[in-house]
């Protein structure tokens, strides 16, 4: 699979989503955001991924009306936090934060972790903002498969996307194949185990043969795999290094060796087990 920068994968809903977005956990809202925002469009990432909780989306949103590219060749993704879980007070987190976006549609709405209990009520407003044509896609993030069987069983629209940690230590062979029969497009968060892989002997050496970074090891790994990868990074060079991912090819011997690497190590919380 060799794709331009600005390639697509196609949800289940016939919605284009960019395979590569930039990644903006952790980047302080302000001039941090904006400038990693407009690094990003230059470089030529089209897909954006934040939440609410990261309290960055102003930035997010002043970076892309100063970027001055059309809103249509943007992908915009945003995430209700755990809190605001249930029909109504979803439906109230989604307006904020399009007026912090100052958006009037989003590309992609997600329900951030499974709170139990919750995210049945919580995908019903999905749906309705779905309908009402507010959010062009709408899906899960931090879903198991028995999270994603327990909503489908009782949904109207299936997710269109499950956004979860996924890295060469995490390969998450059960919910690959699971997301894959069901026609969920499955997304990486934390591609690069956070930066903590990138010294890995085995991927050093792939990486040496192309002359490319470990990082962009990892990142062409899962774009090989079919999967959408989101890296974040508030370096300028290393922002375009993430992108510069389409003049590679893997074979298919060193696709199996970074999956031999998995070694089902989670860097973030486990979702059938979180307190937030
Ligand atoms: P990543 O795996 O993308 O790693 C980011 C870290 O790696 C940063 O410290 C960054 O430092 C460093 N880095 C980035 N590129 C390079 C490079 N080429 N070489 C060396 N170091 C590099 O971690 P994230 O946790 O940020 O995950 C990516 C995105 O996934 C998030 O920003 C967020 O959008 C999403 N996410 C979603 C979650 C969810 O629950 N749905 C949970 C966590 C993340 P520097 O900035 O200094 O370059």
């Amino acid at each position: 699979m060799v794709t331009p920068i600005k390639g697509t994968t196609t949800l289940h809903n016939g919605l284009k989503m960019p395979w590569l977005g930039f990644g903006v956990f952790k980047v302080e809202e302000g001039n941090e955001v904006i400038q990693s925002v407009k690094w990003a469009l230059e470089a030529g990432y089209r897909s954006i991924d934040t939440a609410a909780i990261y309290r960055n989306e102003e930035g997010v949103g002043r970076a892309i009306r100063e970027s001055g590219i059309s809103r249509e060749d943007l992908f915009i993704t945003t995430k209700v936090w755990n809190k605001a879980q249930g029909f109504e007070s979803t439906l109230g987190a989604f307006e904020k934060s399009m007026n912090k976006l100052g958006l009037d549609y989003l590309d992609l709405y997600l329900i951030h972790w499974p709170v139990e209990g919750k995210f049945k009520e919580t995908w019903k407003a999905m749906e309705k903002l779905y309908k009402e044509g507010r959010v062009k896609a709408i899906g899960v993030s931090n879903f198991q498969v028995h999270h994603l069987k327990d909503l489908i069983e009782d949904a109207e629209i299936k997710p269109m996307v499950n956004q979860v940690e996924f890295h060469p230590h995490l390969t998450q062979q059960e919910l690959r194949t699971f997301c894959r029969e069901q026609n969920i497009q499955m997304e990486a968060w934390s591609p690069l185990m956070h930066g903590k892989l990138l010294d890995h002997p085995a991927l050093k050496e792939i990486s040496n043969k192309y002359g490319k970074s470990p990082a962009q090891v990892i990142l062409r790994w899962d774009l090989q795999h079919g999967i959408v990868t989101i890296p974040k990074s508030v370096n300028e060079h290393r922002i375009h290094e993430n992108a510069n991912l389409f003049d590679f090819k893997l074979t298919e011997e060193e696709m199996s060796r970074i999956d031999g690497l998995n070694r089902n190590e989670r860097f973030g919380p486990d979702p059938d087990n979180f307190d937030f």
